[in-house]
């Protein structure tokens, strides 16, 4: 479809409404007697106005509203009868008094007005054009450009009458007839029937006008300009030879001199205009050739009947023909032979409808390239409009690399499954198989001290008791490895109010702080955050656990926690006064059972900030310590904001 663009001058709605506002301003003449619709240049009769407003109003709503269609055809209809009687009775000399409905003697509505005149022949003649016009291009679609022809044949008609009146020649606007048209009537003429035409933008003359080609914007302002200049000139030597200034055939001379020059003036703008309109559309054909040579994925264009037009050189390694062999081919050649048969269908079925649409890796597409090698493919289709044929441009994405990729993903991800399994399988054998062993030795050592009394001698008993510890320890270490392995097994993540979970932990843990006489300050407000909850508690408890736990014996534990943006995460902080950390260990004491004190010193298992590294990496955030040992340490990790 080309582009139609109707200007604010040219519209059917505005041409109808200056129309009416004229012809009502002439029927009020008519009615109070003023003569502005009359002069040298003849009168508007009082029916032709009425026709003027009848068919201004039908113009407006068929434009605008097109409401009360029957109406409209009625009133149409009306004004072509009325006018052929009347030009029937002109012609036929009946005096059946038709033309004279508003205005004779006894009956009409305005019986004491003079110079009231029935409508001309010829104006009757433009009304039934116009009329028979307007209800061809309403109702008859299929002719519209024939009836478009009626229109302009009015305003073509009417130009030859405003030029008579212009020039003063009356053969111009009188032909045969007796009752001439005026020249009022002819300019309303020429609006009404322009407005009529526009009605149909696309069709006939009115094409030039209305579509937005290079082409035909510069046929209309030719058009014009010529036009107005061939007026001036004309009118110019007319005055000239009027006055008498100059002789007749010098004026004749002086004209087609001007004639020559304005029309070479007007055609070299209007060349360059096109070399200029041409020279653009170089370059923006280079432009797109760049693009399609540049792009990183085949790009083929075919035509409705399914031939190649286009191949970039992407295309061409692709597929592994130069582009010389595929154009002009069928896109089937592209397609695997299996698929080929119905292809043809499904490239009808996306013409009967072409819109853009993506094939993705779900649509399981495949071509195959000059070998006869099948690969899978992406593929997104774009209508292309070239004039009144559409083609497509097929963007093609090999996605053989992809596959291989998913395929081995999938593979990693079963072989991940599997060592999952193995993990459950080797919790369990650590929680029942291995348990039960150290239970047997925590059992014997029992029954030794329970039925040997008398024989234990204390060095015995003192290796006894340490067995037992070494087992109570190994059974220890045995739990919290599993622990650590089950961590986040059933993490949820949640919307979760950091500072109400900070002060559940501080409660669980007021026992430990009252006891040490330990003081918390919350030094800013937590945010909201999604997070694993319970895990992020366990966290925030680990960390304000040890943080009271490695006190300096001599000064009672201070325990800072806040919160700062930072880059699209949340910096947390739980900073102590208490013994610090040699920065060469700040990296270990993260590892699980990596412990800088004995347990006589500071009791523990080395697991909780091992624990606390695997929560926050649940969170994709990252965990470290700043301190100097007797300095207090700093504990800081991020959480994503998400
Ligand atoms: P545990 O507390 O059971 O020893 P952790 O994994 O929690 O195990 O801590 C590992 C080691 O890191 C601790 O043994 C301790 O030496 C050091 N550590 C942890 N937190 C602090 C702290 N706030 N101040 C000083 N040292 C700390």
């Amino acid at each position: 479809m080309p582009t139609i663009v109707l200007s604010r001058i040219m519209c059917p709605v505005r041409a109808g409404v200056t129309i009416l506002i004229c012809s009502f301003t002439i029927l009020t003449g008519w009615f109070l007697n003023i003569s502005f619709h009359t002069s040298t240049y003849g009168s508007v009769a009082f029916s032709t106005a009425f026709g003027f407003v009848l068919l201004s109003i039908c113009l407006i709503n068929a434009s605008k509203y097109k409401k009360l269609p029957h109406l409209s055809l009625s009133i149409k209809v009306i004004v072509a009868l009325y006018c052929v009687v009347s030009l029937l009775q002109d012609y036929f000399y009946w005096k059946q008094g038709i033309d004279q409905f508003f205005y004779s003697g006894q009956s009409g509505i305005l019986q004491n007005k003079h110079s009231l005149g029935g409508i001309p022949p010829i104006t009757a003649l433009l009304f039934i054009m116009v009329s028979i016009g307007m209800i061809g291009v309403t109702y008859i679609k299929k002719y519209v450009s024939i009836f478009q022809y009626f229109f302009h044949t009015v305003t073509f008609v009417c130009f030859i009458i405003i030029v008579g009146y212009l020039f003063k020649i009356p053969d111009l606007y009188t032909f045969y007839f007796k009752t001439v048209t005026s020249f009022y009537t002819s300019i309303l003429f020429f609006f009404l029937s322009i407005g009529a035409s526009l009605l149909s933008p696309s069709t006939g003359l009115t094409a030039v006008f209305t579509i937005h080609n290079t082409g035909n914007i510069i046929a209309r302002r030719l058009f014009l300009q010529m036009v107005f200049a061939i007026v001036i000139i004309t009118y110019l030597r007319f005055q000239v030879q009027q006055y008498n200034f100059i002789s007749s055939d010098l004026s004749v001379g002086l004209m087609v001199i001007a004639f020559v020059i304005t029309s070479m003036f007007f055609t070299l703008k209007a060349s360059k205009r096109l070399n200029d309109a041409e020279l653009r559309r170089n370059i923006a054909e280079e432009r797109f050739k760049l693009v399609v040579e540049s792009a990183p994925n085949a790009l083929i264009m075919s035509d409705s009947s399914g031939r190649i037009t286009l191949v970039n050189l992407r295309g061409e390694n692709l597929f592994g023909y130069t582009r010389e062999e595929l154009i002009g081919q069928k896109i089937e050649v592209l397609i695997p032979k299996k698929f080929r048969e119905h292809h043809p269908k499904n490239r009808d079925s996306y013409h009967g409808a072409p819109v853009s649409r993506y094939f993705g890796a779900g649509a399981e597409l495949h071509a195959v390239n000059k070998d006869g090698v099948e690969f899978p493919v992406e593929i997104g289709l774009n209508p292309i409009k070239n004039g009144a044929e559409t083609g497509v441009l097929a963007s093609i994405i090999d996605i053989t690399e992809r596959r291989k990729q998913e395929i081995q993903i999938k593979q990693q991800l079963i072989e991940l499954k599997v060592k999952n399994q193995e993990m459950e399988q080797f919790s369990y054998i650590a929680s029942h198989d291995l348990q039960e062993p150290l239970r047997t030795v925590s059992n014997y050592i029992t029954l030794l001290r329970e039925d040997y009394p008398e024989q234990l001698d204390d060095e015995v008993r003192a290796h006894l008791a340490m067995m037992d510890s070494a087992v109570s320890r190994m059974s220890m270490l045995v739990r919290s490895l599993l622990d650590f392995g089950r961590l986040g097994r059933d993490k949820t993540l949640s919307m979760t109010d950091c500072n109400a979970c900070l002060s559940n932990v501080i409660a669980d843990l007021n026992n430990l702080i009252v006891q040490n006489g330990a003081t918390v300050v919350i030094e800013n407000s937590l945010p909201l955050l999604n997070v694993y909850e319970i895990e992020f508690r366990q966290l925030l408890q680990n960390l304000i656990n040890n943080a009271i736990k490695f006190r300096k014996e001599t000064v009672p534990p201070v325990i800072k926690i806040g919160c700062t943006p930072k880059d699209g995460t949340y910096e947390f902080y739980i900073a102590d006064n208490g013994i610090g950390i040699d920065k060469k260990y700040s990296k270990r004491i993260f590892q699980i059972f990596q412990r800088l004190h004995r347990s006589d010193e500071f009791e523990g298992h080395g697991i909780g900030l091992a624990n606390c590294k695997k929560i926050v990496e649940m969170h994709g955030g990252s965990i470290w310590v700043e301190s100097k040992p007797g300095e207090g340490s700093t504990f800081k990790f991020t959480i994503s904001k998400l």
